[in-house]
């Protein structure tokens, strides 16, 4: 007899194995057995308000090989074929030699924008002939920021509408993603100007085109690789080229396509502790930069039949600051996934989302995604209809069978069950 599957071991199997295999400390194993909640002194100084806590699941994706190192991948999502999509396409991913990926560089972008200025053009002068003064202020606005070798690095500036003065200031934030650094630095930028200059200040604040910290991952497969029952793998890669050349001319299929994407993006983002609204904003942001929204990867087949995949995507994700050093499961996911930096992490995600592109193009453009994912939605739909423990599986079994998935056969095929228990 084989082994069983990680996936068909029990949650208390999954966590053993996983501190036999010196992926977790007992300490981490055991922190996520008790599943505590949070303390209310936490979760009540974490927002305004607060009434109570909302649980969804961690997971972990195995072994996705990322400039030949191996990671453990923490995900928290609702959605239940996330992770077996992710794991399914890292599993591929390995056979091909992993992932290989880049952060061109890693700064964040502020706005700061003054309205009611007599001379547009005299202001754009005085900004360009006093960049060695808005540099000191920035320091002394934030000190702690240059100290750790990061601050403001650049300040460009326009007149926008002939209306807007606006200075887009570059930041190095270091580990961190930043918005709280930033919004300092601007704000005191704006008073300074405003100061010199008159007019008003209408916003000060950073930008979530994170433009400035860019993440590329990119894969090279062997067609035969992709190969499912039906389809050989030749076809499927290019099926997958021609899949992301429609979305590249069709706006449905793209929101479509970079929904997809997010999908393991937003899971990792989150078990990470980071702020997931920051990244979609910057993704979508980049997708519609040229004005035509694009799919955030790109498939093609290169000279020797292999297919390439790339993704392009802003990561402005953090080590440190926001929630990450209060949430006990956040770094619980950290030392799981045991990255070291911010732009290590980017890599990671950005991996996971490619990824993710490559398990739901290959099933769309050849079983279709149905079939996978009814056989999870088989099981949400079980506990929906009032399953027990006992009563899921069988109930899971007779669903994958049936002709309607839906609630009306599931609670019918329940109430059988339970006649035939009586
Ligand atoms: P924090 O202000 O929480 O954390 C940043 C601080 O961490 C730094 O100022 C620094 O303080 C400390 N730090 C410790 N080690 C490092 C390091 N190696 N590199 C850099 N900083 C370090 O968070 P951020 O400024 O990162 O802001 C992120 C938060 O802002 C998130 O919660 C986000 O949701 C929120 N936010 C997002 C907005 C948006 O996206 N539009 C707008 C407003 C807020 P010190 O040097 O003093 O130790």
């Amino acid at each position: 007899m084989t082994d069983p599957k990680f996936y068909q071991l029990t949650r208390t199997e999954r966590l053993a194995w996983l501190v036999a295999h010196e992926q977790l400390s007992a300490e981490d194993a055991a922190f996520l057995a008790q599943q505590q909640p949070l303390s209310d002194e936490i979760a009540g100084s974490m927002i305004e308000n607060q009434i109570g806590q909302y649980q969804l699941p961690i997971g972990v994706v195995q072994d996705v090989v990322v400039n030949g190192q191996t990671y453990q991948v923490p995900m928290v999502v609702e959605e239940p074929s996330v992770i077996a999509a992710a794991n399914n396409a890292a599993k591929m991913v390995r056979l091909n030699g992993g992932f290989q990926t880049h952060q061109q560089q890693r700064t964040m972008l502020g706005e700061v924008v003054l309205t009611d200025l007599p001379d547009l053009k005299v202001a754009q002068n005085w900004v360009l002939a006093n960049q060695d003064l808005l540099m000191r202020v920035a320091q002394a606005a934030h000190p702690s920021i240059v100290k750790r070798g990061g601050g403001l690095q650049a300040i460009k500036v326009t007149v926008v509408d002939q209306t807007f003065l606006k200075l887009a200031l570059t930041i190095d934030t270091q580990e961190a993603m930043g918005a709280n650094i930033v919004n300092t630095i601007c704000e005191a930028i704006a008073r300074e100007v405003q100061s010199d200059l008159g007019g008003t200040i209408l916003l000060s604040v950073l930008t979530n085109a994170a433009f400035g910290a860019v993440t590329v991952a990119t894969v090279t497969l062997e067609p035969a690789t992709l190969a499912t029952k039906q389809l050989a793998g030749e076809i499927v890669a290019q099926r997958i080229v021609q899949a992301t050349r429609f979305a590249q001319v069709d706006l449905p299929r793209a929101a479509t396509h970079n929904k997809g994407i997010m999908n393991g993006v937003d899971a990792v983002v989150l078990a990470t502790g980071n702020d997931w609204r920051a990244i979609e904003a910057g993704a979508h942001s980049y997708a519609a930069q040229s004005g035509q929204y694009q799919p955030l990867t790109s498939w093609q087949l290169a000279a020797d039949g292999r297919l390439v995949g790339r993704i392009e995507i802003p990561l402005p994700i953090g080590m440190v600051g926001g929630s990450i050093g209060i949430l006990p499961a956040v770094q619980v996911a950290h030392r799981l996934l045991k990255v070291t930096n911010a732009c290590e992490l980017a890599g990671v995600i950005a991996a996971i989302g490619l990824g993710q592109n490559l398990a739901a193009l290959r099933a769309l453009v050849s079983d279709g995604i149905q079939k996978g994912h009814m056989a999870l939605q088989a099981k949400s739909l079980a506990i929906a209809v009032g399953a027990t423990e006992t009563e899921i599986e069988p109930l899971v079994a007779q669903l994958t069978q049936a002709k309607h998935l839906n609630t009306a056969t599931a609670t019918a095929f329940l109430a059988q069950l339970r006649h035939n228990n009586e």
